[in-house]
Order: C-alpha cells, then structure tokens, then sequence
C-alpha cells in the first residue's frame, strides 16, 4: 500500500477547513480511550491536532486503535469536524477542530520509550543525550533548534546586506597556540605528523585581510580541547568577523547592527541601541567583573579612603598598602541571617577574599559584624553608601582585582537570590579599554587578555616594554545579561609591533616564526589596517532561548566529560587505523597515564 502522503501539518488545521477531507502524517503525542471513543494527539514539528476514532467506526479502525502506542508513526485520513463547544481548546492553535480519522496507517512502530518526549525535566542528561532524536521531537527541543536556524539566517542575511562575503576556512590545520589546548588529527600521508582542529579562524580570517577581500564574516565551527565547564563544549559555533581599513567603532557599530537585527528577525524584539560602554576599569569598579549584568543595579561602592581612617585594622591596613575596600548596599535585608551573610562569604571566597565584613543598618547606626570597629567612620560610610535603616552592607578588602571581583560574586549571588533580573530582558553593553597583557602568576610572564594579535592602544606603543601591565588593547567584548557574547579586537599589521608583543610574552622570534610563520610572512607583503570580533552563536541562541546551557541549543552536544552518548564517542579505534597512521598507544587500556 502507497503511503497516504500529508495533505497539511498537524498545526495547519482551522475551523476553515472543516468539511474537507485531509491527510495528516506525524507522531502519537498522546492516546486516550474514553469508553469506547479514541482520541490522538497527532504530533510533527508545526504542531498537534486532535484525531477520533469514533464509536461507530469501521471495526479494522476501532481493532487498530487498541494496537496504537505512544511515538508510533502514523498517516491518518479523514473529516476536519468543528469541536463540540466545550471540548474547544483554546490553548491549541488547532483546538478548535478535530479530525474524524476514515483510515489510518501505521507507518512505523516504536519500542517502550525510556522516556516521554517534551517531559525532558523528568530524564537524566545523558539519557537524553543518548536517545537525542526523541528528545529532539519535544517541542522544546524543536523550538530551541528553530530559533537557532531563524539566528543564523538573520545572520546571514545581515552580514551580506552589509557587503560580507561568508568564506570558509579549513578545520585541518597547523597546530597554533591561541589561548587553549589543541585537538589533534593524526596524518596518514605525512606519518608521524599532525593536524589541529582549528581554536578559531584567526589567523585565516587575519590572512584573507592581506589578500584584500576585505569584509570576512563566517558561522565557524570552533575546536579546543578544555576541561568540562557548564557551558562549555569541545567543539562550539561562533559568528566569526573580520574587517579591513577599520577603527572599533566600525567592529561595534557592525555587531551592535546585526544583534539588533538578529533579535528583531527572530524574536521581533527591538533592542535599543547604542548599547551602553564600560571601560574594563568601569565595569570592574560598579559591577566586580568584566560581564556586568546590568539587568539590575546593586552596584559596588569604593569605600578605601573612608576605610583608611578607620580604627579597623584590617581596612586601615589594606588602604595603607595601597589596596581596595569595597562595598555593596544591599537595601533592606537587614534581616539576613549569620547563615545567609555565611553564604555571601562562601561566593566571595571562591573569588580569592580573605572574608565578608558585614554591618546591619539600624535606626541607632551600625549594628552586628564588623559593626564595632567601625563606629568611628559610621556616619560618613552611610553617607558614602546612601544607607538606610534595614539595609545590609557587605563588604570585602584587599587588592584592587580581589576586592572587586569577590564582591562582584557576591553581587551576581544575590542578583540570582533575590531574582533582581527582570525577566525576559536582554540587557546588552560593551566592555572597552582592556589590558593588553594579564600576569599569569603560574609562569611568572605576561600573558595576552585576548590573544597575540590585539594592537596596543597608539600612547602605549612607544613604552609597553617597560611596564606591560600599564598597557591598554584596542580590545572590545560584547556582554548580554551577564554573559560575554562577543570578544575581539584591532589586530596588530605591523611586524615590528607584533615582535614586542611576542618579546613580552615570553615568544622568541624564531618560535613565533616556527608557530605563526604564515601569518607574519603574509604581513611582509602590504597588509591592511584591520580588525575584528567573533561572537558565540550557540551562548547567544542559549541566553535568547532562556535556557540554562549550550547543551539545550546543540543539536548534538556531549556531555560534561566530552562523551557523546548518542554514538558512544571518543571510541576506541582498530589495530589496523592505528597501524595507518603509524600510532601505537603506550596504555591501551587508557587509564590516564601515557
Ligand atoms: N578569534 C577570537 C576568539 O575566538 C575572536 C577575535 O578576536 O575575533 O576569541
């Protein structure tokens, strides 16, 4: 028998159509006998409409009914009927019809399910993981994979309205350093070598500059091989952008275009722009980190020179050494418990702070934790912190970076405790001004903030060798609701620049030829002034889909220890591969030591 092929989806039906006969293919969503009468919830990717096998249907129509179990794959012909009033539901798009099934087809079987699609909540990760093509018919799923299609059109169709040519660059490369571990590809046909997976197109995109084709955009498939994080996987999408003969406003103003392009294309959302600046310094001193979330206020306040004539020893002390103390007012929870405040402490530790000093604000002054010592200073900080009766004041000193972002901890706790984000909004800024260079105290050198091409900015280019710390990068990150969403910056083209900037980080010339050779050489032959940034597509997909991870926005992600249980990868491989390519494996069983 012909399959009975559909003559609409299962969201298409309206009281329109009642009267006409049609044809529906899709999935058991839900299967109920009610004495004698069967109703269907048949399920595709545009929706559900309700199917009936009435009581006076053909008996081979009532004998199937009792055979039909959930997922099984259907066809079903028959009659668009209007719903009896009181079984309308007005919460289908197709709740007003039913469908009077005249003959069904059951196209496929399906097996117990080890789980009941869109009941996601209910199945452990890696169950689904592993049986990911019934989690993605839920619609959850479904909704999630199509806002991210509707993401990369709007992309798309952005970037080439704005004179973008998407070009692809290889995913077998040569194993550069950017910042994270390398994956490796072993090469048959040079034995004993190996490719890297690309950590981004960088210096491809660099390259394509040099050759002149001037405005570069990609939706680029990125490889690095880290440590298991919430939301990080091994291989992840960015939106990746290169321009020539441009200062940072144009890299802005062409990423503030396409968001709210993006947002209005797929969620008919209008962002407004500009989207609000930050220096690093700014967003470090009001917020505690370099993502502000400014969906709410809380800001920090810097109470140093208050601190410094305080009888606290711990705060006169570390405003003496030339240190920070900061300090957040947080209105009205004077009510907080020693547990509570004990739970504030544990984030700002986490962030390097020694401890949460803490005063409750009273109609008498200060009152409870490091109340007492602070007596002599009290009017002037609640002056300072604008405090009333009620509030609560937390308080962390120590060096500039620790005060502000063990605070800046305790600020995103509470934020997330007291649900002081309003909901559905996307907050988006830029953080501007970096360092150019970041201290890795590890191996006692300079490391870059970005990456190794990032320009200085011009007043430092005559000094940066004399104190790197003090030097900023033409370097710019794009934040939404507390995320970083986009990172990227104006690159160095000129050798010599790029020659101290290796000198600082510790890179000796012939290195850095040995590693980045074919981009230095390609910028011996008349490179153009450029720039760039690439954002994440799957962390912006993620934080428009209000979804907890980057797990819920990848078709096919692996788990949190880089498995993927779908196919059971990483697999072991056959004697016979491993021969090829000239690899032998000095512990086969794997157990972590080679
Ligand atoms: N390649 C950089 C990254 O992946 C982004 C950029 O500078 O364009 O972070």
């Amino acid at each position: 028998m012909d399959t009975m092929k559909r003559t609409h989806t299962c969201g298409a039906l309206r009281s329109e159509h009642v009267g006409s006969t049609v044809t529906l293919n899709g999935w058991i969503h839900r299967n109920r006998d009610h004495g004698g009468i069967h109703f269907i919830n048949l399920r595709d990717r545009y929706g559900i409409t309700q199917i009936v096998i009435d009581q006076d249907a053909p008996k081979h129509l009532q004998d199937l009914a009792t055979e039909l179990k959930f997922e099984y794959c259907l066809a079903v012909t028959g009659l668009v009927r209007e719903r009896p009033g009181t079984m309308k539901n007005p919460d289908m798009t197709t709740g007003d019809i039913e469908v009077a099934a005249a003959e069904i087809q059951i196209l496929s079987r399906c097996e117990t399910l080890p789980f009941m699609v869109d009941e996601k909540s209910e199945a452990r990760e890696d169950l689904r993981l592993k049986y990911r093509y019934l989690d993605l018919r839920s619609f959850s799923m479904q909704r999630n994979i199509a806002l991210r299609h509707q993401v990369t059109w709007a992309t798309r169709e952005y970037m080439t309205r704005q004179g973008f040519f998407e070009i692809e660059t290889p995913t077998l490369i040569r194993s550069t350093p950017e910042g994270a571990r390398d994956l490796l590809v072993p090469s048959r046909l040079q034995p004993g070598k190996f490719y890297a997976l690309p950590q981004s197109p960088q210096m491809f995109k660099q390259i394509l500059m040099v050759s002149g084709l001037d405005r570069y955009y990609q939706i680029a498939r990125c490889y690095r091989d880290e440590d298991a994080r919430g939301d990080r996987q091994l291989e992840f999408t960015q939106i990746d952008v290169e321009m020539s003969f441009v200062s940072r406003e144009d890299v802005l103003s062409t990423l503030e275009g396409l968001m709210v392009h993006v947002f209005s294309a797929a969620m008919q959302i209008d962002l407004p722009r500009p989207f609000p600046r930050f220096s690093y310094r700014e967003a470090m001193d009001r917020f505690g980190t370099d993502k502000p979330d400014i969906r709410f206020g809380l800001e920090l306040e810097d109470i140093t020179e208050t601190a410094r004539k305080s009888g606290f020893r711990v705060f006169a002390d570390t405003a003496e050494a030339g240190g920070t103390v900061k300090a957040l007012r947080v209105p009205g929870k004077a009510e907080y418990s020693r547990k509570q405040i004990e739970e504030l402490e544990k984030a700002a530790k986490i962030y390097g702070a020694k401890g949460l000093a803490w005063f409750k604000v009273t109609t008498e002054g200060l009152e409870g934790g490091s109340a007492k010592f602070l007596q002599d200073v009290g009017k002037e900080l609640l002056d300072c912190l604008q405090a009333v009766p009620g509030d609560l004041v937390v308080m962390v000193a120590d060096t500039w970076n620790t005060a502000c972002t063990a605070l800046g901890a305790v600020r995103s706790a509470l934020g997330r405790d007291l649900g002081l984000a309003e909901a559905g909004a996307f907050r988006f800024c830029w953080v501007i001004d970096f360092p150019l260079f970041e201290w890795n105290e590890e191996k006692k050198g300079w490391d870059p903030m970005h990456h190794m091409f990032s320009m200085p900015q011009e007043a430092f280019l005559a000094t940066m060798e004399d104190d790197p710390g003090a030097v900023m990068g033409d370097l710019y990150d794009l934040v939404c609701n507390g995320y970083e969403l986009a990172s990227g910056s104006i690159r160095i083209h000129d050798p010599e620049i790029q020659k101290k900037v290796f000198r600082i980080i510790g890179f000796s010339e012939e290195e850095a030829l040995e590693r980045f050779g074919f981009l230095l050489n390609s910028f011996r032959y008349g490179p153009p002034p450029h720039g760039g940034i690439a954002a994440g597509l799957d962390r912006l997909v993620m934080i428009m889909a209000g979804e907890p991870s980057i797990r819920e926005v990848i078709p096919f992600p692996k788990n949190t220890a880089g498995i993927s249980p779908l196919e059971d990868s990483p697999s072991t491989v056959d004697e016979a591969q491993l021969r090829e390519l000239r690899l032998t494996l000095s512990n086969p069983e794997g157990s972590g030591e080679a």
